[in-house]
């Protein structure tokens, strides 16, 4: 399988350019933070509980996320491979990743990282709140977001760079530019 991790702070466009990805490559689109958001929706118990560290701009519990991606993987045998947005984000994650993929005879193929300068992070989730309205983009749960993104996710990088799978990508552009820079690395 063809296995691609996206990364990147809140805002870098990893959504955008994963939908692009997905539809390329004929993978299949994982976004926790929209796993997330449909649970929270639905009322879940998981949703609930959810809710209350996506409002502070906090991370979920690490196991509630390694569950979903297990439950994930076992529904999902017959894909080409998946494109991972939005996990792992933390060093306890990224190994339970390696873990699952040993158990379906896999691996990880790259890990795209998209840089963006911590202003345009900033400024891209204010128009993204007026637009999409998400309860999570407000001017106190972005900083806490970028806070946590750079203590407990920005790690990943070393993480992955000694695995010699880091493929970086400069985040600022037009999205074909950036999707057509996130291609050529991939070849
Ligand atoms: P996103 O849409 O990827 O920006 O995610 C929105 C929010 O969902 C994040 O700020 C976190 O609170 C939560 N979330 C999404 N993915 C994860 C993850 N892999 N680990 C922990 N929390 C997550």
């Amino acid at each position: 399988m063809f296995n691609l991790i996206l990364f990147g702070p809140p805002g870098s466009g990893k959504g955008t350019q994963s939908v692009k990805i997905a539809e390329k490559f004929k993978l299949k689109h994982v976004s926790t933070g929209d796993i997330l958001r449909s649970e929270i929706k639905n009322k879940t118990e998981l949703g609930i509980l959810a809710k209350s560290f996506i409002d502070k701009g906090e991370l979920v519990p690490d196991n509630l996320l390694i569950d979903i991606l297990h439950d994930l993987f076992d529904k999902n045998k017959d894909v080409n491979g998946f494109i991972l947005d939005g996990f792992p984000r933390t060093i306890v994650q990224a190994e339970a990743l390696d873990k699952l993929m040993i158990e379906i005879n896999d691996h990880i193929s790259k890990v795209i990282s998209l840089d963006i300068p911590d202003e345009e992070v900033v400024s891209r989730l204010l128009k993204r709140a007026e637009i999409e309205g998400r309860e999570d983009d407000n001017e106190a749960t972005i900083s806490n977001r970028l806070k946590v993104y750079k203590n407990q996710t920005s790690p990943l990088l070393e993480y992955y760079e000694k695995q010699e799978k880091l493929l970086e990508v400069q985040g600022v552009g037009s999205i074909d530019d950036i999707f057509n820079s996130i291609c050529s690395g991939l070849v």
